[in-house]
């Protein structure tokens, strides 16, 4: 399907249904694992970083859907099936293989491997980006993660979806989705008609609530902490994994989510599907995103957000404020 078609259809309806019902199974499915999960059930990736079985089996699920129904969408994924066809690692693939045919009695290891391996195209013209589950460090907690499946064209997030089966876990979680100009919605993962979220309106900046990562290595904590005070914000910031986070400013419940790089890891350019369904779900919900040097986020830049620094996404209202003080305690550096 080229660009030009993808626009001139409604809604981007069909891409919408399919993105929904798939990131909506990957929930059930993972949260369905994380409640089993041993410390056998993951490997540790070359750049150290752990990935477990919900992670393969949720890039598998997500990816028969999108290559079934769009077969001319490339797919940037997160995870590729390489660690998973080592011999050594035959215990964990066959717990993917377990989960998988629950869900899909077709699913075989060959084919499971090529399934996760269509993740693997390059962010040209119109593609998905998937991160099968997002905070994979909060999902072995037993907390938050998430999965998040964008569209994106030359360089704009069209769709975004994000399933976050530990938020308000009584419903069976929650599922936000985005369409540009089509407003942000929540739909209860156990059915239900979707509602549309809306940032907080607040402008009184003691009140707001302020999130940032868990991992300590994913952020500035420290300058994190000393801009909520100088906001005057009553109770310190908020510490929680994955993109729940854009979920929870877009729906009001909180009012900034700050993400300034770690200086231990001061190269490290933030990845296209850590952030593409959760800022348009902000934006749309009438939030707004930016790098911490009030620059757009541009998803044209490859896998990376390589021309950006950072993320802040907020209420919309206290925007500017942030990146005035990010600026002041910069250039007093
Ligand atoms: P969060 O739970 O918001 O910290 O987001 C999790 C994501 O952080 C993971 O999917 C990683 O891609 C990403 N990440 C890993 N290392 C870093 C780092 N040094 N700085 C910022 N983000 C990172
Ligand atoms: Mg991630």
């Amino acid at each position: 399907m080229t660009a030009a078609a993808i626009t001139k259809k409604p809604l981007l309806q069909k891409e919408k249904e399919i993105g929904l019902r798939s990131v909506s199974a990957a929930m059930a499915m993972s949260a369905a694992i994380q409640k089993e999960l041993t410390s056998k059930d993951m490997l540790t990736k070359s750049d150290r970083s752990p990935v477990t079985i919900a992670d393969f089996a949720s890039q598998a699920l997500i990816c028969k859907a999108l290559g079934s129904h769009f077969p001319g969408i490339p797919i940037v994924g997160e995870e590729d099936s390489q660690a998973i066809r080592r011999p050594e690692n035959h215990e964990v693939f066959a717990k993917v293989v377990h989960y998988l045919r629950q869900y899909d009695p077709a699913m075989e290891e060959k084919l499971i491997c090529d399934l996760i391996d269509m993740g693997g195209d390059e962010p040209n013209g119109t593609f998905w980006t998937l991160d099968p589950i997002d905070g994979t460090k909060g999902f072995l907690r037993g907390e938050q993660f998430a999965i998040a499946l964008a569209l994106v064209q030359e360089g704009q997030v069209l769709l975004g979806i994000l399933g976050c089966p530990n938020l308000e876990r009584s419903a069976g979680g929650t599922l936000f989705w985005a369409g540009r100009g089509k407003g942000s919605w929540r739909v209860p993962a156990n059915g239900g008609v979707s509602e549309a979220v809306h940032a907080s309106a607040k402008t009184n900046t003691t009140q707001m609530r302020f999130v940032e990562s868990y991992e300590s290595s994913h952020s500035d904590k420290d300058t994190q902490l000393a801009i909520s005070q100088r906001l005057l914000i009553s109770s310190p910031p908020e510490q929680m994994d994955s993109q729940v986070k854009y979920g929870i400013v877009a729906s009001g419940a909180a009012d900034i989510y700050l993400r300034i790089p770690n200086p231990a890891s001061r190269d490290y350019r933030e990845k296209i599907w850590d952030h593409a369904a959760g800022s348009l779900i902000v934006e749309e919900a009438g939030g707004r995103v930016s790098d911490i040097d009030g620059k757009q986020l541009d998803f044209s830049a490859g896998k990376t957000l390589a021309k950006n620094r950072g993320i802040l996404a907020s209420n919309g209202a206290v925007h500017e404020r942030v990146l005035q003080i990010i600026a002041e305690m910069a250039a007093k550096k």
